[in-house]
């Protein structure tokens, strides 16, 4: 068998098929091959990645890289090259006025696969700091139904930010939070929720969800938590989590803390989905990285299997490309990432500015996008 790439030596960590072993990981074209029955293969490319590990491509759930259009937003090839991520889910940067823009000058011309969810307000986060839908007129679940249809495959779902000061308090905050839901409904997708200091709670907001929508920022602080007044996990949100909703970390500036996320894991409270909420503010700390955010969690307890599920394999079956992403199996496309694990002590810092000494941390070493490897540093060259 004639390989395109061949990376050897390296620990295969892929979930969806529950690998953990140090084996070979054949590519041809911009697809994994089939190395099993395979008695001899050759490849125009051979790279000793020893001592690394090899993980299906990271997805990380919740970043912002409208750049150049929404002040916060980032470099998506320079920014997921550094931190071993191969696609990203833009978390409603767009709206329905400027979502053929985010496609036009950001999907369509990055190697990263970026995809999008429409925020409810039509204009996305360009004015995020005013609040986009403090003027309700703002508000566009038609246009994000349209935007939708018109993107299928780009346009994966709807984003709502639903804090007080971003929809509204009362009834305002309401009308907006169930015109983001209808949104979703009536696209046939799901919707994604930033919890902030929310105009209502979060028992609340449950009976309008169904299974796939997304609560993000899950681990914040401040008055809307997971945790009830007796610290305990919101029986709600269990059931929740149970019947299907996700819960997402969506790190970002001021939406991780680790009293929050130590004692919801110790109750068992295990989120779905690792990701950043990567932009501006947070890049150059506390968030960094995928890897970072990842390495807060080994810290918190969770083994590097699950840790690897969390930012590969569940993200992949959030957006329904399961068969497609999120896995290293034969005949899926070849978005891989090289991680390297450090030990050590390592400052891990929250939103909070709250500090863990963790043991173990990890780091990107490269890529391979569709096939083309793209490495972090001269050491593998
Ligand atoms: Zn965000």
């Amino acid at each position: 068998m004639q390989l395109d790439l061949l990376l050897t030596g390296g620990t295969v960590v892929d979930p969806s098929q529950n690998l953990h072993e140090v084996r070979d990981l054949g590519i041809i074209g911009d697809t994994i091959a089939d190395l099993s029955n395979q008695e001899s293969y050759k490849a125009t490319k051979t790279i000793d990645v020893s001592g690394l590990i090899i993980t299906p491509g990271l997805i990380d759930l919740h970043a912002h890289v409208y750049k150049r259009h929404v002040p916060l937003s980032i470099d998506a090839d320079a920014t997921s090259l550094a931190g071993g991520v191969t696609t990203v889910l833009d978390a409603g940067s767009a709206g329905s006025y400027n979502f053929a823009g985010f496609k036009h000058d950001v999907i369509d011309r990055v190697e990263t696969e970026v995809l999008g969810l429409v925020n409810l307000s039509c204009i996305g986060l360009v004015a995020a700091h005013y609040g986009e839908l403090m003027d309700d007129r703002y508000a566009d679940p038609e246009g994000v139904v349209e935007t939708i249809r018109r993107f299928p495959g780009q346009a994966v779902g709807v984003k709502i930010r639903a804090s007080a000061h971003i929809i509204g308090s009362g009834q305002q905050g309401w009308d907006n939070f169930l015109k983001a839901v209808k949104a979703a409904r009536d696209s046939d997708t799901w919707l994604m929720i930033h919890i902030g200091e929310c105009p209502m709670t979060l028992p609340e907001m449950i009976p309008h969800l169904e299974p796939g929508d997304c609560i993000t920022h899950c681990f914040k602080g401040g008055s809307t938590t997971v945790l009830n007044e007796d610290n305990e996990v919101h029986p709600e949100l269990i059931a929740a989590k149970k019947k299907g909703i996700i819960f997402d970390i969506g790190h970002g500036f001021g939406s991780f803390k680790w009293e929050v996320a130590e004692t919801a894991i110790a109750q068992g409270f295990i989120p779905n989905c690792i990701s950043t909420d990567l932009h501006q503010m947070n890049l150059h700390g506390p968030v960094f990285d995928m890897p970072t955010t990842m390495s807060k969690f080994l810290h918190l307890g969770l083994s590097l299997d699950d840790v690897i599920d969390m930012s590969t394999t569940q993200p992949a079956q959030v957006l329904g490309r399961a068969g497609d992403l999120g896995s290293l199996k034969p005949g899926t496309v070849a978005d891989i990432t090289l991680l390297e694990q450090h030990t050590g002590q390592f400052n891990f810092t929250d939103s909070y500015d709250q500090i863990r000494i963790g043991g173990c941390k990890l780091t990107a070493a490269g890529i391979v996008r569709r096939g083309k490897l793209h490495l972090n540093s001269n050491r593998l060259a």
